[in-house]
């Protein structure tokens, strides 16, 4: 589904002499895959997810994504993969002055929904992560949990093959974040394939998947499902 070939990136301000945010990162997910990337701050997982949504390019390194070599990937055809791959991150990305119900809506119309396919799609996306009964709220109406939950269902709304998750608790308190592993897990169980940064290892034994741990920009452990990460 994923595959990273001795990827490396070095942001244009940093001098050669410095780290390069990315260092020859090798990284195999299948399909269905739960990924947990971990890392203190800095240690490049935000840049390593950026190479996959094609945010950022890569300075050498190989990338393909669900069939797709980035090398040949012509401009045109970014929007097709990003539609192919849902982004969640700590600071949500609400519209503010919208609905939850708008919020999810005005997704999946700029994905080329129909109307009548989008009536169809919110309200089920909106059980699913549990908001059905918030879905005329406004953002500043919700907490920080379900602000974050309205971030999902706007992005798995279109059904996307990847789930990327940048951090998406790292702005949330304890019960907040709880759900929201939970409801990536639940997502992941439905067959999207998800990758889930964070720096907390609590979050990481309680997704008790394979996690890979980064530290300046190296891929220093890759720790099957099942075994404990320290
Ligand atoms: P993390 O997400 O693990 O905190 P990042 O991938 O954001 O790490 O950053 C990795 C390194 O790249 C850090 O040294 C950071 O300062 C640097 N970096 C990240 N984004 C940029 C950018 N847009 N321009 C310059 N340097 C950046
Ligand atoms: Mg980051």
């Amino acid at each position: 589904m994923i595959t990273l070939e001795d990827v490396s990136k070095r942001y244009g301000g940093l001098r050669a002499d410095e780290a390069p945010a990315l260092d020859s990162v090798n990284l195999h997910v299948d399909p269905r895959e739960l990924v947990v990337i971990v890392g203190s701050s800095g240690s490049g997982k935000s840049t390593l997810l950026k190479m996959i949504t094609r945010e950022e390019l890569p300075d050498k390194g190989r990338i393909m994504v669900g069939g797709i070599d980035y090398d040949t990937l012509s401009r045109k055809h970014i929007p097709h993969l990003r539609r192919r791959i849902g982004v969640v991150f700590q600071d949500f990305k609400l519209l503010p002055d919208r609905t939850v119900c708008e919020n999810v809506a005005f997704a999946l119309e700029i994905a080329g929904h129909t109307n009548a396919e989008t009536r169809n799609i919110v309200p089920r996306v909106l059980e699913l992560v549990g908001l059905a009964d918030k879905i005329n709220k406004l953002p500043a109406q919700l907490s920080g949990g379900e602000k974050q939950r309205v971030a999902i269902a706007r992005s798995v709304a279109r059904q996307p093959r990847i789930l990327i998750a940048d951090e998406p608790t790292g702005n949330l308190d304890n019960k907040n974040t709880w759900e929201i592993v939970d409801l990536v897990k639940k997502i992941n169980d439905l067959g999207t394939t998800v990758l889930f940064t964070t720096h907390n290892l609590e979050i990481v034994h309680r997704l008790n998947a394979r996690t890979v741990r980064i530290e300046d920009g190296k891929v220093v452990a890759d720790v099957p499902r099942g075994k404990v990460v320290r």
